[in-house]
């Protein structure tokens, strides 16, 4: 799997020790990690780098994690960010509130590694099931995200990387436009300098592969506004 197609996740731990070692069993399980060792530095990365799931410490330095909680549920852009509390053994109450403040799970320390990602993996499932499954289907396409491959109608599509990761974009969000900015945006990134009719360049690519066996177009053109994965309205 690319690197870009790993959800991200931001963990929030003050103690480098325990952030490190997060860090490098996520990583080992196929995430990418990004460590954050304040409340505030935290809101930061969750703005700048939109991750796909936070890993919250309770015992931060300045803000606790509970206010750490409670600021990222408050910002639309991190409102629906699953997040998972770290606590400490034998603090229930704790648990309860951090639940109460808008926490998706909690784990208690200490744990094994290979119990955080499975809670990892859970939350993931249950809050966005696209980015948990290595295997996205649409129709009669089916996206093996973990071996790289596409498939339609049982016969093998070869995509160039943007293709591909174009593909997935619309595959996670099926029947939504995305306009050639989004586009770009969330498939190129935001730091990459590229001039809108290169979407255009790669939507032809991309359409051209899936279509090469025949049958329906799967990509829709909306004029003036964007590109989509749909069928047609029957
Ligand atoms: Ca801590």
């Amino acid at each position: 799997m690319s690197s870009a197609l790993k959800p991200l996740v931001l963990i929030v731990e003050d103690e480098p020790g325990i952030a490190e070692m997060l860090k490098y069993n996520l990583e080992k399980e196929g995430f990418r990690a990004v460590i954050a060792v304040n409340g505030e530095e935290a809101m930061l990365v969750t703005t700048e780098q939109s991750p796909n799931l936070i890993l919250l410490d309770w015992m931060l330095p300045h803000l606790s994690g509970l206010e750490v909680c409670r600021q990222l549920r408050r910002a639309p852009k991190s409102k629906d960010i699953p997040i998972i509390m770290l606590t400490a053994r034998g603090e229930e109450s704790d648990r309860v509130r951090g639940l109460n403040s808008g926490a998706d799970d909690y784990i208690v320390k200490p744990f094994s590694p290979s119990e955080l990602v499975a809670r990892v993996r859970a939350v993931l499932r249950r809050t966005s099931p696209a980015l948990a499954e290595e295997v996205l289907r649409f129709a009669d396409i089916v996206m093996d995200l973990a071996s790289h491959r596409v498939r339609r109608d049982g016969h093998d599509i070869h995509l160039g990387p943007t293709e591909f990761r174009l593909l997935r974009h619309f595959m996670l969000h099926p029947g939504r436009v995305f306009s050639r900015e989004q586009l770009l945006d969330l498939v190129w990134g935001h730091d990459v300098y590229v001039e809108l009719r290169t979407v255009d360049v790669h939507i032809r690519r991309l359409r051209k592969a899936l279509n090469e066996g025949g049958g329906e177009d799967p990509i829709r053109t909306v004029r003036s506004a964007g590109y989509a994965i749909d069928t047609k309205p029957s």
